[in-house]
């Protein structure tokens, strides 16, 4: 059933305007925070409050705020600006530790997620550290926070040629992306730990092509059997295989003690290997040994296609940190590079038993949706920690588009936390050695026996994976799209309701706050729409949030006159 509901907001103002208050936001500004090692600035324009703080160069530079709230789940933004270019930030907020990218803004304020974050009822604090600091704290703002809905991710892979197999592998990840998360554990002797403390087979066994890198070999590493040991364990476990690369660079290794020892060649403290230059040079030796390396491990990787099995394949990681060679000058080689590689490997080699995981910085290093299949993410950070900023960050430009995954952690999941956060990680992996050796059995144990966690024993029969199973199209939340957007001055919100319900409707600004707030009662199933003027708005972007039951949908809108 459609019906049309004319909505103008004065009348709304006078029928429906409530003060519910259910959609709370804290905005605290940096510069009336305790302030450590840092100076209150008022310099470039455009903050919010008083000014903000700069400074943030030292290790004891930090700026604390203590807030009173009322408990809840929130969303947690950071206003800044990055002067220096793109910045890393550390906060902790009630003791929690979190982090992420800021983007190059120059000395404009901007607004950064920083994922969800649980505050209690009375007071809260948060901590803003330096991170890798040079960059500037306008504020942090928290707002009620909102599951966006996980979309289909297409059915494609970026080889056309991909296997039968390797495509089946694909639409089985697709098919239990947000419900289930694989468990998966890096290297072979850890992946038999976890088997012998918990019973269960880690669903994704993680390996390394390390020393095959020709420049180890030349140095006397001996991969002898590595491969072998790899498409073993996938036959014996039926688990799934991921692979990178800690590439050592083909030559230039400075071999030097402590630090720059030949073996530390994939770090760029380690080699001159100049990845910019080689790259503009196609006719030089140095590009011919890139191709070299490169062919050294398709012959690694044609042996699985052999054997039939699929590799979650993920070289060139952790690039745009810039530790390693192939990310130390900047994102321009390290993409020419990953389109390279794709082209020698799928075209010149014909391996076509790759799904291909790029592991994100920020946007400005996505090889692109034509050569990657998978965005993935490592992160180190406390335990217990839901890992969701790094998740909202790239879940923003990839919903809908590519599976998102956690590529490698310092800690586990917490599979309670996943569904409220949000966090659907396709899979995880746990680091290697003491990253899951010091962790309390008890801990491995409640995390592989947990519902939403699959392992190798519950995986179904991924290998003849036949049709897709795809959320059904009749809306089991309430949907929301608005058109035209942007728009002067008036827009049609169309919202979907799977039953009748009473819906809150809320607008709020950029900075969190509410402008608008409206019930529409006993709203009709199905597809329905409102108009709504924004006349009175001056331009910007606002969020539109339709609340019924358990469910919310968001939606942002640019007024622009
Ligand atoms: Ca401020």
């Amino acid at each position: 059933m459609k019906s049309i509901v004319l909505i103008h907001f004065l009348a709304f103002l006078f029928l429906f305007f409530q003060q519910t208050g259910y959609a709370q936001h804290y905005l605290l500004e940096a510069e009336s925070g305790k302030l450590t090692s840092v100076q209150k600035s008022t310099t470039n324009p455009g903050y919010s409050g008083t000014g903000y703080v700069t400074g943030m160069t030292s290790d004891g530079s930090r700026i604390e705020l203590t807030f009173s709230a009322t408990a809840g789940l929130f969303s947690a933004f950071l206003g800044f600006a990055t002067p220096g270019g793109a910045k890393g930030y550390e906060v902790e907020i009630n003791g929690i530790k979190s982090s992420g990218m800021l983007p190059e803004t120059g000395k404009t304020f901007s607004k950064a997620g920083m994922g969800k974050v649980e505050l209690k009822t009375g007071d809260n604090t948060v901590v803003v550290k330096k991170g890798w600091g040079w960059f500037d704290v306008d504020y942090v703002l928290f707002e009620t926070a909102t599951v966006p809905e996980l979309l289909p991710v297409p059915d494609s892979l970026i080889d056309g040629q991909a296997s039968s197999l390797t495509r089946s592998l694909h639409r089985f990840l697709r098919a239990h992306y947000g419900k289930k998360i694989l468990s998966g554990q890096q290297d072979e002797d850890d992946l038999d730990y976890v088997k012998s403390i918990t019973g269960k087979t880690p669903a994704v066994g993680h390996f390394d092509f390390m020393d095959y890198s020709p420049s180890r070999i030349q140095f006397g590493a001996n991969p002898t059997g590595n491969t072998e040991k790899m498409i073993a364990w996938a036959k014996r476990t039926n688990g799934l295989v991921s692979i990178s690369w800690h590439w050592n660079a083909p030559t230039d290794l400075i071999n030097l003690a402590p630090d720059k020892l030949w073996w530390s060649g994939f770090y760029t403290r380690a080699t001159t290997f100049d990845i910019k230059a080689v790259l503009a040079d196609p006719g030089g030796s140095r590009y011919q040994l890139l191709l070299r390396d490169m062919d050294a491990i398709a012959v690694q990787l044609k042996k699985f296609q052999t054997a039939g099995i699929p590799v979650l394949w993920r070289p060139l990681h952790e690039a745009a940190g810039g530790w390693f060679w192939w990310g130390a000058k900047g994102s321009q080689p390290f993409i020419e590079l990953w389109r390279l590689m794709v082209s020698r490997l799928r075209d010149h080699h014909g391996i076509h038993n790759l799904i291909w995981v790029y592991t994100t910085g920020d946007q400005s290093w996505y090889p692109g949706d034509e050569f990657v299949d998978i965005v993935s993410h490592d992160i180190y950070t406390d335990k217990g920690s839901p890992m969701s900023g790094q998740w909202d960050e790239t879940f923003v430009h990839f919903n809908g588009k590519k599976l998102v995954t956690l590529s490698e952690s310092g800690t586990l999941p917490v599979p309670a936390k996943i569904p409220a956060y949000g966090t659907w990680w396709s899979y995880f992996s746990l680091w290697s050695g003491d990253f899951i050796r010091k962790i309390p059995i008890s801990e491995v144990k409640a995390v592989y026996s947990h519902p939403l966690i699959m392992n190798a024993e519950d995986l179904p029969d991924w290998k003849n994976y036949s049709s897709v199973e795809l959320p059904p199209s009749v809306p089991s939340e309430i949907r929301l799209k608005n058109y035209p957007n942007p728009f002067n001055p008036g827009t049609k919100l169309v919202i979907s309701s799977p039953t009748s319900q009473d819906l809150k409707v809320s607008i709020s600004d950029i900075l969190g706050r509410t402008i608008q707030e409206l019930e529409l009662k006993r709203f009709s199933a199905g597809e329905n729409e409102v108009i709504l003027n924004g006349s009175s708005w001056s331009s910007g972007l606002y969020f539109v949030r339709v609340e019924g039951g358990k469910s919310t949908a968001i939606q942002k809108i640019i007024l622009v006159r």
